[in-house]
């Protein structure tokens, strides 16, 4: 037979863009248009309802950036309609391909309850699926001019971002505004049509199953009369019954349809258009609910159902009935879908905590599932805390974005750095906005990695970020390949309902173990520097207030602040979104993230110091309080008192070399360090020939992507800030010797000073920088003589190693790395970490010297100025400090994390604090120290084993205690522990994070 399929295809794409999907809606009579263009920001609806409106009519102009319009909308059911499906059609002008990035509206009826949303893929509203006739209709729709952000032409610098310079213009037009009859034969032949020809495309060319469904799309388009499609849609349809009617192969791959939105909680919209696009996504899904009993809808992060709860009412309801019947499904157990490469390790805690415990207080549901589809890779830390949360499983598939290496499962036990395993998901169909059609379905079965020991996997549905969430498409397409020959088998469910069964069928799941490091995106870890350090200070501002709120709480006296601790503490995880504290996002995010930092630092300075003075006496002598874990100047951990410096030695400042007796630090006239003697191990840290604490400026134009990536070819183009315009000694006192540099490059001006304080073992650097570079990557670097096969970074309650060299495609592309608040390098016998304040990428490279030896180079990634999407990236101002620590081990490097990230107060009064917990092993770690969520008034301490290794401690509290039990994070009892006189013994596995529960 000859083969016409080329042929065939023409016809069908042809027959449904000109004849069959232009008859969806057949006759039609325009609305009545009239307009008010709300000034400012949104309104809520009672206000916008009770506005004065003008006349306006199809193909107006509407909408600056980021305006609002509100449209009255009215009209009359024709009464030759009776009986007849109609619906309003409405296109606020969705010129953009994307099924959302644009505008968007939200119906609400003449009382102010929303319908439902409008989208670029989902414009009509519901008048009646069988019409009286004569009807009237009106309704309101408050139509949002979010502006394009991504554009055709992508990663285009734009004004847009910011409301002061997006412009005044309107940027969309009305397209349509209508009553039409919706012809219900005419939309099912085209999902039919959708459903076979998706399918049709995705099987083997000589496959048979290929052959019947073309002959059986052809038969079809044969009895459409092109006069009368809407009269020859059944005949049409009945030709595709038989071949839509053929069951499923019996091994076919199994998929659970989850519907989703991923919305993004702030991104390329500010944080206030994100409840709206919920508010217009929870209508839609809640709607179709009511029309498709079979639809779940899974939806993530706890801080948008609060959106709901405080601000759209009606839409809260309706969340909270299809909870009830199980449709709309809380997943994620979290508070946003943060970060997890930065966010501290109490924060992530927290993430869980507040999440969980929202979903259980307004919806009695443990959440068992942890649902990050789109992080930028995700911390070892992690398997650990979904288990203390009460969580057993994990869902992504980022990393299906990996550059380089094809990550190889996608079911398998996840495994940490402390030994805890969750089971763990990646969709093989590589996306979370899926349509359901063929090619997602195909790709998610032919991807998959589990064939032959698994069967099953997920593919959440529906558009996300303003598109509306799956649409009645979907769940027509989702009804058609429940059970179709040469289709994986569909079943809408619940994402429980899919781990419950993937885990069960699949005990000898393959391992992964550490992190899912992310082969893209890596400069997240660096961009938007002031979003960064303002998540950095707030973390442990949140850290010292529930200390010293809690001390002061044990004194007396004293009301411990747990509303406005909640409140902060979900402040600040909000901004852990995964593209806020990433640094991705436009400029009116990230100026409104730097605004709100520095109100939660007030808000926490003020408890910190309201606390501070209920504990110290009156009195003129200094008070030091160190909220850090680890002694220092002889002020217990965690604790306050007199400072004790000891003996000593004081600092001497020869010219520009410095010397405590620990360290002798030799700087040159162009202020680079050439010499750190370590007089302890009696040997130089620098490698030979090098130079210490090296500013670099590399050229920095990734290909795509600009805030988020970094590319590997940013190496080969570096200038060395060598240049000095002033070397001083500066005199700070007899405790510290200071060298200030000042430099200038480009437009740029920076100013270090190198301190070495008395006593102490470590050289601290200051940078302030006026940064005014673009398009350019600014790295410090040390280069230290040390042979290290790896590099040990902070993450989350423990730590990570990675290689320094290159052997592997997986070792080179981990070419720039996140750490938290320190990393260290060492050899047997030897080490030096480099702490950090504001930091979190980091590069580790080692080269092996001609002469032999190796130099193992550690270098901070200071700042970054990509142009998109905020065209003023990192522009500014900047004050960073970062510590070089020679001869440091791994309890050294952690004890030198917190301390620079918790610097000592001082207060005037008297006496001491005794510390509310003392720890007798230094290598168990206090994270955190707060009265219980509850307001029992127990107290509870988080600790974890920081080294590695397996710990004994004997925790004591200050207090008169009456018991102790073990709980999860969310303060759940696990075990009763034995209480003696002198504290609570524990013991500990590597990394182990324990949370203990006193009562009193
Ligand atoms: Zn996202």
């Amino acid at each position: 037979m000859h083969d016409d399929r080329s042929l065939l295809d023409e016809r069908l794409t042809r027959t449904v863009r000109q004849r069959i999907r232009p008859e969806v809606y057949g006759a039609a009579v325009p609305l009545t248009l009239e307009v008010w263009h709300a000034p400012g920001e949104p309104v809520p609806v009672a206000e916008a309802l009770a506005a004065s409106y003008g006349p306006a009519k199809v193909g107006d102009a509407w909408g600056a950036p980021w305006a609002t319009s509100w449209f009255r909308m009215s009209g009359t059911v024709p009464a030759e309609w009776a009986g007849r499906h109609v619906e309003a059609v409405v296109d606020l002008g969705f010129t953009h391909p994307g099924p959302g990035f644009q505008c968007e509206g939200l119906a609400y009826t003449p009382e102010g309850k929303p319908i439902k949303g409008l989208a670029p893929r989902s414009t009509h509203l519901p008048v009646g699926t069988s019409v009286a006739g004569g009807e009237d209709v009106l309704f309101y729709v408050e139509a949002a001019a979010n502006p394009v952000i991504q554009d055709i032409v992508p990663f285009q610098p734009t004004e847009l971002g910011l409301k002061e310079t997006a412009g005044a213009d309107p940027i969309y037009h009305v397209v349509r505004a209508e009553l039409a009859v919706f012809n219900r034969d005419v939309w099912d032949l085209l999902l039919d049509i959708e459903v076979l020809n998706s399918l049709k495309n995705e099987l083997p060319d000589r496959e048979p199953r290929r052959w019947d469904i073309q002959r059986s799309l052809d038969r079809a388009l044969d009895r459409l009369d092109f006069l009368d499609v809407p009269g020859t849609a059944a005949l049409a349809r009945a030709e595709l019954a038989d071949v839509l009617s053929r069951p499923a192969n019996a091994s076919a791959h199994q998929i659970t349809a989850a519907g989703h939105a991923h919305i993004d909680s702030a991104w390329l919209w500010p944080l206030r258009e994100t409840v709206r696009k919920c508010a217009r996504t929870f209508s839609n899904v809640t709607a179709l609910m009511e029309e498709y009993p079979e639809f779940v809808f899974a939806c993530s992060q706890a801080q948008q159902y609060a959106w709901m709860k405080e601000r759209h009412p009606d839409v809260w309801q309706r969340v909270k009935d299809k909870v009830a019947t199980g449709q709309f499904v809380p997943v994620g157990g979290m508070w946003v879908e943060s970060d997890t490469n930065m966010p501290g390790g109490e924060a992530m805690a927290r993430q869980f905590i507040h999440g969980k415990r929202f979903f259980l207080d307004e919806f009695g549901i443990e959440t068992e599932e942890v649902w990050l589809p789109d992080s930028f890779g995700y911390s070892a830390a992690l398997p650990q805390l979904v288990k203390l949360s009460g969580s057993r499983w994990f869902l992504t598939q980022k990393l299906s974005w990996n550059q380089i290496n094809r990550f190889p499962h996608h079911s398998f036990y996840w495994e940490g750095i402390d030994g805890s395993q969750v089971f763990t998901h990646f969709p093989p169909v590589d996306t979370y906005n899926s349509d359901l059609l063929g090619a997602d379905l195909a790709r998610a079965s032919r991807q998959y990695s589990e064939h032959g020991k698994a069967t099953r996997s997920l593919v959440p549905f529906g558009y996300g970020d303003g598109g509306g969430g799956p649409t009645r498409e979907m769940l027509e397409t989702a009804r058609r390949s429940k059970d179709l020959e040469g289709s994986p088998r569909v079943t809408i469910e619940a994402p429980a309902a899919f781990f419950a069964a993937a885990e069960a069928e699949y005990t000898d799941a393959p391992v992964w173990s550490g992190e899912l490091y992310l082969e893209k995106h890596r400069a997240t870890y660096t961009t938007q520097a002031r979003t960064k350090q303002g998540n950095r200070r707030s973390e442990h501002l949140l850290r010292e207030a529930e200390l010293w709120a809690t001390a002061a709480l044990l004194k007396g006296g004293y009301d411990y602040p747990y509303e406005q601790l909640d409140r902060l503490w979900k402040t600040v995880l909000l901004h852990q979104f995964h593209d806020i504290l990433p640094g991705s996002s436009i400029a009116w995010v990230h100026r409104e993230a730097e605004a709100r930092y520095a109100e939660v630092a007030a808000e926490l300075e003020s408890i910190i110091a309201g606390a501070l003075s209920t504990l110290v006496g009156e009195g003129e002598q200094t008070v030091v309080f160190n909220a850090a874990p680890h002694s220092r100047s002889g002020v217990p951990g965690l604790g306050a008192g007199a400072v004790d410096s000891g003996s000593a030695q004081p600092v001497s400042v020869d010219g520009l070399v410095l010397d405590n007796g620990l360290l002798r630090v030799a700087v040159d006239e162009r202020g680079l360090i050439t010499s750190i003697r370590d007089l302890v191990a009696d040997r130089e840290v620098l490698a030979p020939g090098t130079f210490g604490n090296l500013l670099q400026l590399h050229v920095d134009t990734p290909n795509q992507w600009d805030a988020w990536d970094v590319d590997p070819f940013y190496r080969n183009n570096v200038r060395d800030l060598v240049e000095a315009d002033e070397v001083v000694a500066v005199d700070e006192g007899k405790d510290v010797g200071a060298i200030r540099v000042r430099r200038t490059f480009g437009k740029s001006t920076l100013t270090q000073v190198l301190r070495l304080p008395a006593g102490e073992r470590r050289l601290d650097v200051t940078t302030e920088v006026d940064w005014q570079e673009v398009e350019k990557f600014l790295k410090v670097a040390f280069p230290v003589d040390v042979h290290a096969d790896r590099s040990t970074s902070e993450i989350q309650f423990g730590h990570l190693h990675r290689p320094t060299h290159v052997n592997t495609s997986w070792d080179a592309a981990k070419f720039e790395i996140c750490a938290h608040r320190w990393v260290h390098v060492g050899e047997p016998g030897y080490g030096v970490a480099v702490v950090n304040d504001s930091t979190y990428g980091h590069d580790i490279t080692r080269k092996a010297r001609p002469e032999g030896g190796t130099t193992t180079t550690v270098r901070l990634s200071l700042l970054r100025a990509p142009r998109y999407p905020d065209p003023l990236t990192d522009q500014g101002f900047h004050r960073l400090n970062y510590s070089l620590a020679p001869g440091a081990a791994i309890g050294d490097a952690v004890r030198e994390g917190y301390r620079v990230n918790l610097p000592e107060r001082r207060v005037t009064g008297s006496g001491t604090v005794a510390p509310v917990f003392t720890v007798d092993n230094p290598g168990v770690v206090v994270e955190a120290v707060k009265a219980a969520d509850d307001r029992s008034g127990d107290i509870v301490v988080r600790l974890y084993e920081a080294l590695g290794g397996r710990a004994r401690a004997v925790v004591t509290p200050s207090f008169p205690a009456t018991g102790v039990r073990e709980t999860d994070l969310l303060e759940r009892t696990l075990a009763d522990l034995s209480l003696a006189d002198n504290g609570v013994a524990v013991e500990l596995r590597p990394f182990q994070v324990l949370t203990l529960r006193f009562t009193r």
